[in-house]
């Protein structure tokens, strides 16, 4: 393990998701330090995800605060947990991994389809200099929003709507992560990223979906399969 690592795992006490490590945060502990100093440990380091600023920010993003009152002792359980409305936050691996994919260095702006809780949103606030996240269910859009101000995450934009069509006015994005998945790449996410951008997406139906990474580059577009997931569906309005 390297001393960066080693590091980020003896910090493990720290709180909040306001950004980078541009600010000096007096470390704090809370009822759920030592739960989430143990997922980190045995769900992401022990799984391979390597990117030190990613442990950090998982290290740091209260979960419990994101997830429904009556769930919080299980915010750090290895598994994906209802939040209402028939949807769910991702399994901390998983934000992990598509965090890590993205490749972030801090002065990116990057884009987040499916806000859900907002706990994916909240990690990449510490990830990156501006997030915009859009959902399509308005009470999770109200809910996320709030709790996304509350814990301090200054850098991100919420809004409804579709994230099918992407953001247009906010594009074009270092990086775009989907966390719902659809059948096809919609065509508007690879439009809406820089040269050299990256989008990290789920794709297929709801028994055989795989996480891609998608790389714009000069000559085209590539693709780098990472593995198998099962993600709810990027519904579109007209699915209603
Ligand atoms: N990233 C979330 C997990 C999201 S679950 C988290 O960290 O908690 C996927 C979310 O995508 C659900 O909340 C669902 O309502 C939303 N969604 C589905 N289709 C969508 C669409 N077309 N546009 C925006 N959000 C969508």
């Amino acid at each position: 393990m390297s001393n960066r690592i080693a590091r980020v795992l003896a910090l493990l006490c720290s709180l909040g998701c306001s950004s980078g490590s541009r600010e000096a945060r007096a470390p704090m502990s809370d009822t759920y330090s030592e739960p989430r100093a143990r997922m980190v440990r045995e769900q992401l380091v022990a799984r391979g995800i390597r990117d030190p600023r990613v442990l950090e920010a998982m290290a740091r993003v209260p979960r419990h605060e994101l997830v429904p009152e009556a769930l919080r002792d299980e915010a750090y359980d290895d598994g994906p947990l209802p939040i209402g409305e028939g949807q769910t936050i991702s399994q901390p691996y998983i934000v992990a991994a598509m965090s890590e994919a993205a490749a972030l260095a801090g002065d990116e702006r990057v884009l987040e389809v499916g806000t859900g809780s907002g706990y994916q949103a909240a990690v990449l606030s510490a990830l990156a200099a501006e997030v915009y996240t859009i959902e399509l269910e308005p009470v999770l859009a109200a809910r996320a929003k709030r709790d996304l101000e509350r814990l301090g995450c200054a850098n991100v934009r919420t809004r409804t709507g579709d994230g099918y069509r992407g953001w247009p006015e906010a594009a074009p994005f270092d990086a775009i992560l989907v966390t719902a998945a659809p059948e096809q790449v919609p065509p508007a996410l690879l439009e809406q990223l820089k040269s050299g951008g990256r989008l990290v997406i789920p794709v297929g139906g709801s028994g055989d979906q795989d996480l891609w990474l998608y790389t714009k580059t000069e000559r085209g577009v590539e693709r780098k399969h990472l593995f198998p997931v099962r993600f709810v569906p990027l519904r579109s309005n007209a699915d209603d």
